[in-house]
């Protein structure tokens, strides 16, 4: 009962809970975010309280539209148009010059902030309703898998969020390609939602990159994130034969295989999670978070994670395997 009524979609509940200063989780396409008042500091603090987040990581603000960007932030140009116009709505987060009516929770004291307009009919509805922006992290405990379903956010958060908006399996399944237009020249700081070779084409240019764990604002860029509770190894062919071979036969029947796109014939099925039988690999990304989740609930001796090809959205699914991998300085 309980259960039924912190979850719905209800848009005039969830526009209230955020206008008193309280926290909605919401569907968006790329995970679920754990939303509140972009504009009220006091509403930003408990979304860090909520996840137990470390204040020097700074959130994502999700406007209803492009046109929203010169309140918030400085030196909007062609170029930043053009990709708004282009990407927006969508899993494309920019990091731009912030304008001071962005608390600096938001951005953890930085002179930027991440903006991007969220691809989900009710998200959009609810930021049309609201006359503030919404600062959103993935409504997950700091350092856990992303939620790409309510239920993900009702089992962990659900005694701490006012509502959850119920918008179904988010599409994308991995977060935000983050870049920075904050200084001359374009970086991309984490993998996501849009390849990078996607937004390469459209620039007309290779884009840099830094995605180490050496920048500091940006939590995602984290060595050890999205990680499960278990030990997940990640491999590419036959190279979980190896270790394997080592372990003693009960810790070798708990193990678990998360494949990217065939089944190992020699392993019972149950033991073994394919992303996309046909090796797509939006399909591959849509289901990685659930899988993870699904096998770590398991508590298997280990979870071997085949790498998906290294290219379009296998870079960021290889990515989010990483750091979700235990030599990551995971579980
Ligand atoms: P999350 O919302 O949990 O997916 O994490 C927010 C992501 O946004 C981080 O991984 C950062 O890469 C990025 N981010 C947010 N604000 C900034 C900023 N001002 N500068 C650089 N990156 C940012
Ligand atoms: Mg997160």
């Amino acid at each position: 009962m309980q259960a039924q009524m912190k979850t719905g979609t209800d848009l005039d509940r969830a526009a209230r809970i955020l206008r008193e200063g309280g926290l909605v989780a919401i569907p968006t396409e790329t995970v679920y975010g754990l939303a509140a008042n972009a504009l009220d500091e006091q509403a930003v603090l408990s979304i860090f309280q909520v996840k137990n987040r470390p204040a020097f990581d700074p959130l994502i603000v999700h406007l209803s539209r492009a046109a929203e960007l010169d309140r918030y932030v400085y030196g909007v140009n062609e170029l930043i148009w053009r990709l708004a116009d282009h990407f927006w709505p969508g899993p494309l987060t920019l990091v731009l010059k912030r304008k001071s009516l962005i608390p600096d929770l938001v951005s953890s004291g930085l002179e930027t902030v991440a903006v991007r307009v969220p691809n989900h009919r009710l998200t959009l509805d609810l930021l049309t309703r609201i006359d503030f922006p919404l600062a959103a992290p993935s409504a997950n405990p700091f350092g856990y898998v992303s939620p790409t379903c309510s239920a993900h956010v009702l089992n962990q958060l659900g005694g701490q969020v006012g509502y959850i908006l119920e918008g179904g399996d988010s599409s994308v399944g991995l977060e935000s390609t983050v870049l920075d237009l904050s200084s001359e020249t374009p970086v991309i700081l984490r993998r996501g939602g849009i390849p990078e070779e996607e937004l390469e084409d459209f620039m007309g240019y290779k884009i840099h990159k830094m995605l180490s764990s050496s920048y500091p604002g940006a939590p995602g860029m984290l060595q050890s994130h999205y990680a499960p509770r278990c030990i997940l190894l990640t491999y590419s062919g036959d190279e979980w034969r190896g270790l394997a071979s080592r372990m003693s036969p009960p810790r070798l029947s708990g193990a678990t295989w998360l494949r990217f796109s065939t089944a190992l014939i020699e392993i019972e099925e149950q033991q073994q999670w394919i992303l996309s039988q046909t090796g797509n690999l939006a399909e591959a990304a849509r289901n990685l978070f659930r899988a993870i989740r699904e096998l770590d609930d398991r508590s298997p001796s280990i979870i071997f994670a085949e790498k998906a090809p290294n290219i379009g959205l296998g870079r960021a699914i290889n990515d989010r395997l990483e750091r979700a991998s235990t030599k990551n300085g995971g579980p």
